[in-house]
């Protein structure tokens, strides 16, 4: 009888996905959002889950961007949800490049990239 194991699982909870720059291919693209993780349990419950990683995807051309910790995850579940409802009403150029500083910021910690996402959105108002 087996008592123990493990195995590895990925998932991307509630199919999310948030708007970010794909710098791979210099265009504006939605990125699944994704967890990958060991895990072992005993008597089918689990105990442990190690070795995550979590990233977010380019749906167009499968460029990954590391996310660095489990809020940043959080965060991007989070904001996936803002989008879901944002993308049913005609989103502006203006609250799309507020959402992708808001990726920069709180998902992946790039701060720089989160300014520039910013000032963009400023210039959108501004049009
Ligand atoms: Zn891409």
């Amino acid at each position: 009888m087996i008592i123990w194991g493990g195995g590895r699982k990925s998932k991307n909870p509630d199919d999310s996905a948030v708007p970010f720059w794909c710098s791979n291919e210099s265009e504006l693209r939605l990125f699944g959002v994704f967890e990958n993780y060991r895990y072992g349990h005993v008597y089918g419950i689990r105990v442990a889950k190690w070795n995550v990683f979590r990233w977010l995807e380019c749906q167009d051309c499968g460029f990954k961007v590391a996310i660095p910790n489990k809020d940043g995850f959080a965060a991007a579940v989070a904001i996936s949800g803002t989008w879901k409802v944002l993308r049913e009403n005609s989103p502006t150029g203006q609250q799309l490049w507020q959402l992708i500083a808001k990726v920069a910021e709180c998902v992946l910690g790039q701060y720089e990239l989160a300014e520039v996402a910013r000032s963009n959105a400023l210039n959108e108002h501004e049009a």
